[in-house]
C-alpha cells in the first residue's frame, strides 16, 4: 500500500473543484487548484452559460460537510413547486414535496462559485492559480501539463495526484484519452437552450410568483424561469436546434416575436426586449457524457468531467457536490491515492448512470407530461401512497431531490417499482380520482415490494 494522501492538485476551480479543494485541505491535504479563467475575485468573469442553478439536498448535504452552508444560505431563493402556466393563460403551482423542508432553491452560478473560491483561499493548505489551463499529462503520473495563459509558460503540477474537475469539455479527459486511458462518447440532445431575462418590476419587485421554478411547458419544446435576488428571473427556453420550430427557424426579430407571442405570451409580456436578447445570447447545446473509465495514471475525473447530463433534474451540480463528498469520505476511510480513485469509481459510476438516465426522463416529464391528466393522477395518488406509507413509497422526485441517503441508482429502481404499482392501481380503477379512492388493499404489495428505507428525516 503506498503511503498516506498528503498533497494533491485540482484542475477546475469550478463549482466541484473549489468544493473539493475546501473539504480535501480541511483533511490535512496541501492543495493546489489550477483554473483556466481569470481570478473572479478581482472582478466579475462571465461565465457565458447557467446563471442560476437549483440547488438541492445532495448538494446542500456537501455543502453543510464542508461547513460552508450558511454562507451561502442567504443568497439562495426557496422553490417551493413548480409553476405551471399552460397554453391558455392558466397558472398553477404544483407542490414539489408534501412536507415544507421539501423544496429546491435558486442560487446564483457566479455568486456560489465566488463564494466557493473565497472559502477554500480561507482555508490553510491551499493555493489557488487562475489563468492556467491544463493542455496534457504530466511527465510524471500523477501530474498534468499546464500552461499559464499570460505567459504561455508551461509546466507540470504540483502534488502526488489529480483530479481533472474541469467540466463537461474536461482537458484532462481529453489527455487521459489521448494515452488511450479512457474512451468518451457524447449523447447530443437534439434540443438546445437559451437564456433570457425576465426584469425585475419598475418598483424592484417580481413580475412572476418569486417562490418558484416557473415553467411553460409546450410538449416539444418548453420555457422555465428562475427567481434571482434582484426581482429578476432567468428563463431558459428549451427547443429543437433544427426544424420548422427550431432555433434555426428564429433568426429574425419577427420571427421571435410571433413565436413567443404563439407559445408563450404570458412570458413575452415580461420581456421588453426580448428579441435584442433572443438574437444576441449564444443557444448552448446539451448531451450526455458517457465516458468508460474515470481514472488512470494517478488522475481522476469527477463531477461534469466524467459524467455531465442533460439539465432537466436540476441535478449536474448537486451531483458533482456529492461526487466531492463521497470522495472526502474515502479519504477518511483512511484509503490511499489508487484504492480511493479505483472505490470512487466504482461507488459513483451506477449512480451517475441512473441520474442521467433520469434527467432525460425528467426533461419529457417537465414538458410534457405534466400536462397529461394521467400523469396528474398518477402524481396524486403517488403523494397519498407516501402519506400512508412515508418510509416506503417515495416518489421518484422525492427521492432524487429531497433524500440525499438514498442513492440514484436506488431511486431509479424503486421508482420503477413504484411507477408498475401506480399504472396498476390507476387502471384497476379506471381513473378515478385518487382522493377518493380506498388504498389500504394496495398496502400488502407496496409491503412486500418495497423494502422499508433507513431516512434521515
Ligand atoms: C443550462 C444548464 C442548467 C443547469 N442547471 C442546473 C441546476 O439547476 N442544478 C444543478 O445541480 N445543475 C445544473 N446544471 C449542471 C451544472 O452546471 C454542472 O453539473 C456543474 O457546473 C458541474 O460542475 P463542475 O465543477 O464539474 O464543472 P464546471 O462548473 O463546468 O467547472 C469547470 C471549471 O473548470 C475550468 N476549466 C475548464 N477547462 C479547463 C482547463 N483546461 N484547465 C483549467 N481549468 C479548466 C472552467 O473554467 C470551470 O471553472 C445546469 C447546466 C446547464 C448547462
Amino acid at each position: 500500500m503506498s503511503p498516506a494522501p498528503r498533497s494533491v492538485s485540482i484542475v477546475g476551480a469550478g463549482l466541484a473543484g473549489a468544493l473539493l479543494a475546501v473539504l480535501l485541505a480541511r483533511r490535512g491535504l496541501r492543495v493546489t487548484v489550477y483554473e483556466r479563467r481569470p481570478d473572479p475575485r478581482l472582478g466579475p468573469t462571465d461565465h457565458g452559460r447557467s446563471i442560476n442553478l437549483a440547488l438541492a439536498a445532495r448538494g446542500i448535504r456537501a455543502l453543510e460537510m464542508a461547513g460552508l452552508m450558511q454562507e451561502v444560505g442567504h443568497e439562495i431563493i426557496a422553490m417551493r413547486g413548480r409553476g405551471i402556466h399552460d397554453a391558455s393563460g392558466g397558472y398553477a403551482l404544483l407542490p414539489y414535496g408534501q412536507r415544507p423542508h421539501e423544496i429546491i432553491h435558486s442560487v446564483s452560478r457566479s455568486g456560489l462559485n465566488l463564494a466557493l473560491i473565497e472559502a477554500a483561499a480561507r482555508v490553510p493548505g491551499v493555493e489557488l492559480h487562475f489563468g492556467q489551463s491544463c493542455i496534457g499529462l504530466g511527465e510524471r503520473p500523477g501530474t498534468v501539463r499546464l500552461r499559464d495563459e499570460a505567459s504561455g509558460a508551461t509546466f507540470d503540477s504540483e502534488g502526488e495526484a489529480t483530479i481533472g474537475a474541469d467540466g463537461a469539455g474536461s482537458a484532462v479527459r481529453r489527455a487521459l484519452e489521448a494515452a488511450g486511458l479512457t474512451r468518451s462518447r457524447e449523447e447530443p440532445l437534439a434540443h438546445a437552450y437559451k437564456e433570457l431575462t425576465i426584469p425585475a418590476a419598475a418598483d424592484g419587485g417580481y413580475r412572476l410568483e418569486k417562490y418558484a421554478l416557473h415553467i411553460w411547458p409546450r410538449a416539444d419544446f418548453m420555457l422555465i424561469a428562475l427567481p434571482n435576488n434582484d426581482g429578476s428571473f432567468t428563463a431558459t427556453l428549451f427547443l429543437q436546434r433544427s426544424g420548422d420550430h427550431g432555433f434555426e427557424a428564429l433568426r429574425e426579430p419577427q420571427a421571435v416575436r410571433a413565436f413567443f407571442a404563439r407559445e408563450f405570451p404570458t412570458a413575452l409580456a415580461l420581456m421588453p426586449d426580448l428579441e435584442r436578447q433572443f438574437l444576441a445570447n449564444p443557444a448552448g447545446p446539451l448531451g450526455t457524457l458517457h465516458c468508460e473509465r474515470w481514472q488512470g495514471r494517478g488522475v481522476l475525473l469527477l463531477g461534469d468531467a466524467a459524467h455531465a447530463i442533460v439539465p432537466f433534474h436540476g441535478q449536474g451540480m448537486n451531483c458533482a457536490f456529492e461526487d466531492c463528498a463521497e470522495f472526502a469520505l474515502l479519504l477518511d476511510a483512511g484509503l490511499d491515492w489508487p484504492a480511493a480513485f479505483a472505490a470512487f469509481e466504482r461507488q459513483r459510476r451506477p449512480n451517475a448512470a441512473a441520474i442521467a438516465q433520469m434527467a432525460l426522463e425528467n426533461y419529457v416529464e417537465m414538458r410534457e407530461t405534466v400536462l397529461d391528466a394521467g400523469f396528474l393522477r398518477r402524481k396524486a395518488l403517488g403523494l397519498r401512497l407516501e402519506q400512508r406509507h412515508p418510509r416506503r413509497f417515495i416518489p421518484r422526485y422525492s427521492m432524487v431531490t429531497f433524500h440525499p441517503e438514498i442513492p440514484y441508482a436506488d431511486a431509479l429502481a424503486r421508482g420503477a417499482i413504484q411507477q408498475d404499482i401506480l399504472a396498476d392501481i390507476d387502471r384497476g380503477c379506471g381513473g378515478t380520482d385518487p382522493a377518493s379512492l380506498d388504498l389500504a388493499p394496495f398496502d400488502a404489495v407496496i409491503l412486500e415490494r418495497l423494502p422499508e428505507l433507513a431516512l434521515a428525516r
